[in-house]
Protein backbone atom coordinates (compact mmCIF):
# COMPACT_ATOMS: atom_id res chain seq x y z
CA UNK A 1 0.00 0.00 0.00
CA UNK A 2 1.32 3.41 -0.91
CA UNK A 3 2.28 5.47 2.14
CA UNK A 4 0.65 9.01 2.13
CA UNK A 5 -0.78 10.48 -1.23
CA UNK A 6 -1.26 14.37 -2.53
CA UNK A 7 -4.46 14.99 -4.30
CA UNK A 8 -4.88 18.52 -5.12
CA UNK A 9 -4.19 20.82 -2.05
CA UNK A 10 -4.53 17.98 0.77
CA UNK A 11 -2.84 14.73 2.06
CA UNK A 12 -4.28 11.29 3.10
CA UNK A 13 -2.91 8.77 4.51
CA UNK A 14 -3.81 4.99 4.44
CA UNK A 15 -6.88 3.50 6.07
CA UNK A 16 -7.92 0.76 4.91
CA UNK A 17 -5.81 -1.86 2.76
CA UNK A 18 -6.56 -3.92 -0.46
CA UNK A 19 -6.25 -6.44 1.19
CA UNK A 20 -8.71 -5.71 3.86
CA UNK A 21 -11.47 -4.50 1.11
CA UNK A 22 -11.12 -7.86 -1.02
CA UNK A 23 -11.18 -9.99 2.14
CA UNK A 24 -14.95 -7.86 3.53
CA UNK A 25 -16.05 -7.72 -0.03
CA UNK A 26 -15.49 -11.91 -0.52
CA UNK A 27 -17.87 -12.76 3.22
CA UNK A 28 -20.45 -9.77 1.67
CA UNK A 29 -21.36 -11.50 -1.59
CA UNK A 30 -21.40 -14.52 0.57
CA UNK A 31 -24.14 -13.31 2.81
CA UNK A 32 -25.69 -11.92 -0.97
CA UNK A 33 -25.55 -15.12 -2.37
CA UNK A 34 -27.09 -16.74 0.59
CA UNK A 35 -29.92 -14.22 0.71
CA UNK A 36 -30.76 -13.88 -3.33
CA UNK A 37 -30.18 -17.13 -4.75
CA UNK A 38 -32.68 -18.21 -6.73
CA UNK A 39 -34.56 -14.49 -6.75
CA UNK A 40 -32.77 -13.33 -9.59
CA UNK A 41 -31.57 -10.15 -8.28
CA UNK A 42 -31.00 -7.00 -9.93
CA UNK A 43 -27.86 -5.06 -8.68
CA UNK A 44 -28.07 -1.23 -9.54
CA UNK A 45 -24.52 0.77 -9.11
CA UNK A 46 -24.45 4.02 -8.04
CA UNK A 47 -22.07 6.35 -10.49
CA UNK A 48 -19.12 7.17 -10.44
CA UNK A 49 -18.65 6.08 -6.76
CA UNK A 50 -19.81 2.72 -6.61
CA UNK A 51 -17.96 1.40 -9.96
CA UNK A 52 -14.87 -0.23 -8.30
CA UNK A 53 -16.96 -1.62 -5.43
CA UNK A 54 -19.67 -3.21 -8.15
CA UNK A 55 -16.84 -4.49 -10.59
CA UNK A 56 -14.81 -6.31 -7.13
CA UNK A 57 -18.41 -7.56 -5.54
CA UNK A 58 -19.79 -9.30 -9.21
CA UNK A 59 -16.62 -11.11 -9.36
CA UNK A 60 -17.70 -13.26 -6.44
CA UNK A 61 -21.20 -12.89 -6.78
CA UNK A 62 -22.73 -16.49 -7.68
CA UNK A 63 -27.08 -15.87 -7.16
CA UNK A 64 -26.81 -15.00 -11.22
CA UNK A 65 -26.89 -11.46 -10.22
CA UNK A 66 -27.74 -8.68 -13.13
CA UNK A 67 -26.08 -5.07 -13.13
CA UNK A 68 -27.31 -1.54 -14.52
CA UNK A 69 -24.92 1.09 -13.35
CA UNK A 70 -27.09 4.48 -12.60
CA UNK A 71 -26.60 8.28 -11.31
CA UNK A 72 -28.89 10.43 -9.21
CA UNK A 73 -29.30 13.85 -11.32
CA UNK A 74 -31.12 17.20 -10.40
CA UNK A 75 -32.58 19.42 -12.27
CA UNK A 76 -34.66 22.59 -11.82
CA UNK A 77 -38.48 21.65 -12.65
CA UNK A 78 -41.38 23.35 -13.49
CA UNK A 79 -42.99 22.70 -10.19
CA UNK A 80 -42.86 25.28 -7.62
CA UNK A 81 -41.02 22.99 -5.36
CA UNK A 82 -37.57 23.70 -6.90
CA UNK A 83 -35.19 20.93 -7.64
CA UNK A 84 -36.45 17.68 -9.22
CA UNK A 85 -34.26 14.58 -8.87
CA UNK A 86 -34.27 11.79 -11.56
CA UNK A 87 -32.27 8.80 -12.17
CA UNK A 88 -30.58 8.23 -14.71
CA UNK A 89 -29.36 4.69 -16.25
CA UNK A 90 -32.47 3.15 -15.42
CA UNK A 91 -33.59 0.65 -18.56
CA UNK A 92 -35.37 -2.32 -17.11
CA UNK A 93 -38.46 -2.71 -15.13
CA UNK A 94 -38.00 -3.00 -11.59
CA UNK A 95 -41.76 -4.36 -11.22
CA UNK A 96 -41.53 -7.45 -8.77
CA UNK A 97 -37.63 -7.62 -8.93
CA UNK A 98 -35.91 -7.97 -6.01
CA UNK A 99 -33.29 -4.34 -6.21
CA UNK A 100 -29.69 -3.72 -4.31
CA UNK A 101 -28.52 -0.43 -4.62
CA UNK A 102 -24.44 -1.03 -4.68
CA UNK A 103 -23.41 2.39 -2.91
CA UNK A 104 -19.62 4.02 -2.18
CA UNK A 105 -20.81 5.32 1.16
CA UNK A 106 -23.78 6.53 3.02
CA UNK A 107 -22.70 9.61 4.98
CA UNK A 108 -25.88 12.06 6.18
CA UNK A 109 -28.30 9.54 3.77
CA UNK A 110 -30.18 11.98 2.02
CA UNK A 111 -28.09 10.55 -1.54
CA UNK A 112 -30.22 7.19 -0.44
CA UNK A 113 -33.32 8.47 0.45
CA UNK A 114 -33.30 10.02 -2.25
CA UNK A 115 -32.48 6.91 -4.60
CA UNK A 116 -35.05 5.20 -2.56
CA UNK A 117 -38.33 7.39 -2.78
CA UNK A 118 -37.35 7.57 -6.93
CA UNK A 119 -37.19 3.28 -6.63
CA UNK A 120 -39.86 2.58 -4.57
CA UNK A 121 -42.21 4.15 -7.19
CA UNK A 122 -41.13 1.46 -9.78
CA UNK A 123 -42.66 -1.30 -6.65
CA UNK A 124 -39.70 -3.73 -6.48
CA UNK A 125 -40.37 -6.69 -4.68
CA UNK A 126 -37.75 -6.06 -2.64
CA UNK A 127 -35.13 -2.88 -2.16
CA UNK A 128 -31.76 -3.39 0.06
CA UNK A 129 -28.74 -1.06 0.34
CA UNK A 130 -24.99 -2.52 -0.11
CA UNK A 131 -22.30 0.49 0.43
CA UNK A 132 -18.73 -0.53 0.88
CA UNK A 133 -18.65 2.59 3.39
CA UNK A 134 -21.32 3.81 5.97
CA UNK A 135 -20.62 6.90 8.66
CA UNK A 136 -23.29 5.46 11.49
CA UNK A 137 -22.56 8.58 13.53
CA UNK A 138 -23.37 11.31 10.52
CA UNK A 139 -26.46 8.79 9.01
CA UNK A 140 -29.92 9.81 9.02
CA UNK A 141 -31.26 7.24 6.53
CA UNK A 142 -35.03 6.25 6.92
CA UNK A 143 -34.01 3.04 5.58
CA UNK A 144 -31.40 0.72 7.42
CA UNK A 145 -28.46 -0.45 4.90
CA UNK A 146 -27.86 -4.86 5.19
CA UNK A 147 -24.83 -5.36 3.67
CA UNK A 148 -22.41 -2.73 4.87
CA UNK A 149 -18.56 -3.23 4.37
CA UNK A 150 -17.29 -0.97 6.73
CA UNK A 151 -18.32 1.41 9.39
CA UNK A 152 -16.21 4.67 10.00
CA UNK A 153 -15.62 7.62 11.99
CA UNK A 154 -17.24 11.26 10.55
CA UNK A 155 -13.90 11.71 8.33
CA UNK A 156 -13.56 12.18 4.59
CA UNK A 157 -12.01 9.41 3.00
CA UNK A 158 -10.61 8.84 -0.87
CA UNK A 159 -10.06 5.75 -2.99
CA UNK A 160 -11.33 2.94 -4.25
CA UNK A 161 -13.72 4.86 -6.37
CA UNK A 162 -13.97 7.83 -3.77
CA UNK A 163 -13.21 10.79 -4.97
CA UNK A 164 -11.73 14.23 -3.92
CA UNK A 165 -12.33 17.15 -6.34
CA UNK A 166 -12.67 13.86 -9.33
CA UNK A 167 -9.39 12.73 -8.34
CA UNK A 168 -8.42 9.64 -6.35
CA UNK A 169 -10.50 7.43 -7.45
CA UNK A 170 -8.27 4.93 -9.06
CA UNK A 171 -6.90 4.27 -5.85
CA UNK A 172 -7.09 -0.01 -5.24
CA UNK A 173 -7.46 1.30 -1.10
CA UNK A 174 -9.10 3.78 0.93
CA UNK A 175 -7.56 6.79 2.57
CA UNK A 176 -8.17 8.94 4.88
CA UNK A 177 -7.60 13.06 5.29
CA UNK A 178 -4.65 13.99 7.28
CA UNK A 179 -5.25 16.88 9.31
P1 LIG B 1 -24.98 11.58 1.82
O1 LIG B 1 -26.09 11.99 0.91
O2 LIG B 1 -25.15 10.19 2.41
O3 LIG B 1 -24.68 12.61 2.87
O4 LIG B 1 -23.65 11.61 1.00
C1 LIG B 1 -23.43 10.77 0.00
C2 LIG B 1 -22.36 11.28 -0.94
O5 LIG B 1 -21.45 12.23 -0.35
C3 LIG B 1 -21.52 10.10 -1.33
O6 LIG B 1 -22.10 9.38 -2.39
C4 LIG B 1 -20.21 10.75 -1.67
O7 LIG B 1 -20.26 11.19 -3.00
C5 LIG B 1 -20.12 11.95 -0.74
N1 LIG B 1 -19.31 11.63 0.45
C6 LIG B 1 -19.73 11.52 1.72
N2 LIG B 1 -18.71 11.25 2.56
C7 LIG B 1 -17.60 11.19 1.78
C8 LIG B 1 -16.22 10.94 2.06
O8 LIG B 1 -15.77 10.70 3.20
N3 LIG B 1 -15.37 10.95 0.99
C9 LIG B 1 -15.80 11.19 -0.28
N4 LIG B 1 -14.88 11.17 -1.24
N5 LIG B 1 -17.08 11.43 -0.58
C10 LIG B 1 -17.98 11.43 0.45
MG1 LIG C 1 -21.81 8.09 -4.16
Amino acid sequence: MRSVVHIHDLSFAPFISETTIQTRIQELASQLDTDYIGKDPLFLAVLNGAFMFAADLFKHLKCQPELSFVKVSSYVGTKSSGRVDELIGLQTSLKKRHVIVIEDILDTGVTMDKIFTLLESEQPASLSICSMLLKPYSYKGKHQPKYIGFEIEDQFVVGYGLDYKEHGRELPAVYQLIR
